[in-house]
């Protein structure tokens, strides 16, 4: 067999310029040559995992199948692949100290006095292969968190280092770098790039391609003294302008040459057919869309810039893409903060112009009545509505409160004393909470749902059975499951033994789309197959809309 070849991707200059992004389209190259890739990140933070992060501040939490709270930057690599990445393919330094330390606290060590060097290092580079083996991969791509020169990643950038020393052929450094272009100056300007190459090389690594992140795209005399000044060759030196949308980078990698340098660079073969047709196809629906609709995406957003939210809701944001431009439209999402309607509440009836309405995840009580107001808003109104884990919780209270007449409805999460639970913790999570162990302890990651026929559920996967990705502690509280069915609310996906309530619904006949699901349907999204939900919620829009 093949041995396994190894790419690093660093970043150089500054952070916030799409690394991520970069990283999954070398990846989507690469398998659209014909060979079997994997995406692994690096996070180098202490925190040992993405689940205790605060989203505003290192954006969205990913959970992956098995439940391991990541980094965003997974949920791109999964969406450029289209593939499912296991546990393994995700580190930080918190995680990889816990393994070491738990290791020497079991003796393993044997009497050693334990180091970064090499323990550390010898445990990160074991990750790296394990995930190799694990994915089956031919090729794995690894993105090394922050910036060169930051204090926090010279272990990995060692770790990586020490790979290639002793395996030079099948390791190999990429570097995304960032040309400035000052309008005053009316020139881009390399030197940025040839002093983070520099304290890479400090560092004992010398990347061998140098992804030019720019506004615009850059020209051949940037790409010459960047090659002359970095000691790469000038072929080397990929052009990577700002894009309208991200799916565009693999195509103008291809464009740049960029697959037949690595290829090349890796000893891989480039004879593979290219298989860009579908992604293509889903990239010109993109240009080509040109009905708009107008989607309100309702949280707490206090004191956040639109910046902040597109991080943190990311697979919202991804999975409404998927499905608007695959039913040809182009969607434009409002971020409305919900304290708006609690503080003034004829404000809510600014959501009459919008064609859909979406209440994502999230937790504690800031805003929540103004989210509530909203949902009422939705239903009284009939304009499509999908509620996202929190987002099926607040439908439901608000449900128990207009429909059913539960005045005091609430959940536990806000108000434990309320009368009438109707969200309640789950009984498993008491413990947790009691402990105060709130590290991986939610109900997290792929667990199976059951669908009713004939619901709108059953109909979006055209399937009754289906697996997703949950990040959750409290649930529907079953003592008021026949109550809330009496008075009209329809439970169309539920675990397996018919405990969990994993989907609301109304009846069409009430409404055209109102659905909340307690899992997370985003994590599941990507170009090339929508999410069902998002999909169904988008084609029902159109629908209306054409209607009209
Ligand atoms: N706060 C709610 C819970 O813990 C919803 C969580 C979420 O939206 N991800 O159950």
């Amino acid at each position: 067999m093949a041995k396994t070849k190894y790419i690093f991707v660093l970043g150089g200059v500054m952070s916030g310029i799409g690394k991520g992004v970069a990283t999954s389209s070398i990846g989507k190259i690469i398998q659209s040559h014909g060979y079997k890739v994997t995406v692994m990140k690096i996070d180098p933070y202490v925190n040992v995992d993405a689940g205790t992060m605060n989203p505003t501040e290192h954006g969205e939490v990913f959970v992956l199948e098995s439940g391991l709270e990541t980094d965003q930057d997974m949920g791109n690599y999964e969406r450029f692949l289209n593939i499912t990445l296991p546990p393994d393919n995700y580190m930080t330094t918190g995680s990889v100290y816990q393994t070491v330390i738990n290791r020497e606290r079991n003796l393993e060590y044997k009497g050693k006095c334990v180091q970064i060097i090499p323990h550390i290092t010898n445990e990160v580079i074991n990750k790296i292969k394990k995930a190799g083996q694990k994915n089956k991969a031919d090729v794995v791509i690894v993105e090394i968190g922050g910036t060169t020169g930051d204090y926090e990643n010279q272990l990995f950038t060692e770790a990586a280092r020490q790979m290639k020393l002793r395996d030079p052929d099948n390791v190999l450094f990429v570097m995304l770098s960032y040309i400035p272009y000052p309008q005053k100056i009316g020139e881009m300007k390399t030197k940025p790039t040839q002093q983070a190459v520099r304290l890479l090389n400090a560092a004992g690594v010398q990347p061998e391609i140098i992804i030019a992140r720019s506004e615009r795209k850059i020209d051949d005399k940037r790409k010459e003294k960047i090659a002359l000044f970095c000691n790469v060759e000038p072929e080397a030196v990929i052009s990577a302008p700002d894009v309208e949308s991200i799916y565009d980078v693999p195509l103008n990698f291809e464009k740049d040459g960029f697959a037949k340098v690595i290829l090349k660079k890796l000893g891989l073969k480039n004879g593979e057919k290219t298989d860009f047709r579908q992604w293509d196809k889903f990239v010109q629906k993109v240009h080509q869309a040109k009905d708009k609709i107008k989607l309100a995406v309702v949280g707490k957003y206090f004191n956040t810039g639109d910046c902040v939210l597109s991080d943190s809701y990311i697979s919202v944001i991804e999975a409404i893409k998927h499905a608007s431009y695959n039913n040809d439209l182009i969607p434009q999402i409002d971020w409305i903060d919900a304290e708006l309607f609690e503080k003034e509440k004829k404000k809510v009836k600014m959501l009459a112009d919008y064609d859909g309405i979406i209440v994502p995840g999230g937790f504690g009580s800031r805003g929540i009545e103004g989210i509530i107001s909203s949902i009422t808003f939705a239903r009284e109104n009939k304009i499509p509505y999908l509620g996202l884990c929190y987002g099926m919780q607040l439908m439901v209270i608000e449900f128990a409160r207009n429909v059913l007449g539960l005045k005091n409805a609430h959940t536990a999460e806000i108000k434990p004393r309320a009368r009438d639970k109707v969200i309640d913790l789950m009984e498993k999570q008491k413990a947790h909470l009691r402990q105060g162990i709130y590290g991986a302890t939610m109900r997290l990651g792929a667990y199976p749902c059951r669908l009713k026929s004939k619901t709108i559920a059953a109909k979006a996967y055209g399937k009754n059975k289906i697996s997703e990705r949950h990040r959750h502690r409290y649930e529907v509280n079953n003592q008021y499951i026949k109550q809330l069915e009496k008075a009209g609310l329809i439970f169309s996906g539920t675990s397996p033994d018919g405990q969990l309530m994993e989907i609301a619904e109304l009846p069409t006949k009430m409404h055209p789309f109102m659905l909340g699901s307690q899992f997370h349907p985003e994590f599941t999204s990507s170009p090339l197959k929508p999410n069902p939900l998002f999909n169904e919620l988008i084609k029902t829009i159109k629908r209306i809309k054409k209607s009209k």
